[in-house]
């Protein structure tokens, strides 16, 4: 095998036949995805169950880390957010959220995103490339490696390790299923990170036919819908996705994802000055939610980069917020995390063409 690939990418069944490949015992797949996972080690050679032979052979065949910190911004509310270099020259970013004991991490599944939205900073890097699975992960082994080195605890007394996964950093996850699915089950898997379905959540801006392959994979995770509108002629007009897969077929899609799996959507809602938050949107939002087994959401609008795009005043949101619950749906409105680090949800960007990360 060409050294091509990062081995925490590759599934226990991939590894057990590259080690019989290679004139290895298979069992000794399970002890290398132990060092990987809950060893978390940072090179080959600490892989101490390992025989040195075997080692050898796994270093000149894989990489064990792809990324490289190549920056580290701290913000005022003690969120934290990196920027990795990736193994062939390109950015990403990734955020960890404390929270009393959470420790959330936003990860990054592609570099750039084609899905264009307006509200988005990652939308105006374009589409590069998706994430291997073990870019990914590696995302969140930094963040525990972050965590061991700064000392930090649970309540409990014990070393903090990261909780929760976010997937809504940089790119569509479900435009890289693939890999994405491949995360959540080494999270999910008992003997490794053993991290609960509930404790992932994927966040889709609507493709909907990669809503459907989700329920069908059983892919380990909760599912979050980027809805921002409730009215077609103004979500197209802020998420391109909507002119392919319109609200009708992404609600039938969510229908079936909740009617297959018994778990309830979240729909998210960026709150807009005059787009999304006003009395005639928050009626149409009660519309869809009322007939559902579902959450929203909202999250005020973050500055980006399209001057045509406003955050409501503090009063319309109130407005918009009193409207909805009135009518007994389950509605949260998220605080800004990371704001001053531009850590925050749509904020993340890398500006490739000035070569430097713009915050
Ligand atoms: S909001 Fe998400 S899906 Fe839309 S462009 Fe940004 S990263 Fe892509």
């Amino acid at each position: 095998m060409e050294k091509i690939s990062d081995i925490k990418t590759l599934t226990e069944e991939e590894l057990k036949n590259w080690l019989k490949e290679v004139g290895e015992k298979p069992f000794r797949a399970d002890q290398i995805r132990n060092r990987l996972f809950c060893g978390q080690v940072k090179s080959f050679d600490a892989m101490e169950t390992i025989p040195a032979a075997l080692r050898e052979k796994l270093s000149a065949n894989f990489r064990i880390t792809s990324l490289e910190e190549a920056k580290r911004l701290l913000s005022e509310d003690g969120t934290v957010k990196w920027l990795y270099r990736t193994h062939d020259g390109h950015h990403i970013e990734t955020v960890l959220i404390p929270t009393n004991d959470r420790f959330s991490v936003c990860v990054s599944t592609q570099i750039g995103c084609a899905q264009n939205c307006a509200f988005c900073r990652t939308a105006k890097m374009g589409f590069i490339r998706n994430l291997e699975a073990g870019e990914i992960l590696e995302e969140i082994i930094r963040v525990n490696w972050y965590l061991e080195e700064t000392g930090t605890k649970h309540s409990d007394g014990s070393l903090a390790k990261v909780t929760n996964i976010i997937f809504m950093g940089m790119g569509e996850p479900l435009n890289n299923l693939e890999q994405v699915h491949r995360v959540c089950c080494t999270l999910h898997h008992q003997k490794l990170f053993n991290l609960g379905r509930k404790r992932m959540t994927i966040s889709t801006s609507g493709v909907v036919p990669k809503i459907k392959e989700l329920v069908d994979r059983n892919t380990p995770c909760c599912l979050a819908v980027s809805l921002n509108s409730t009215n077609d002629e103004r979500r197209s007009a802020v998420m391109p996705v909507n002119k392919v897969w319109n609200i009708a077929k992404l609600l039938e899609a969510t229908d079936e994802y909740t009617k297959r799996t018994g778990n309830y959507v979240t729909f998210e809602f960026v709150l807009m000055k005059g787009i999304t938050c006003s009395e005639e949107a928050a009626k149409e939002l009660i519309r869809i939610c009322a007939p559902r087994r579902c959450k929203v959401n909202a999250i005020v609008l973050n500055d980006g980069d399209d001057p045509t795009l406003e955050a409501p005043s503090p009063e319309e949101i109130e407005n918009f917020l009193e409207i909805v619950r009135k009518a007994e749906i389950q509605i949260t409105i998220r605080n800004p995390r990371g704001r001053d680090i531009l850590a925050a949800c749509g904020q993340l960007a890398y500006n490739t063409t000035e070569g430097k990360n713009k915050c």
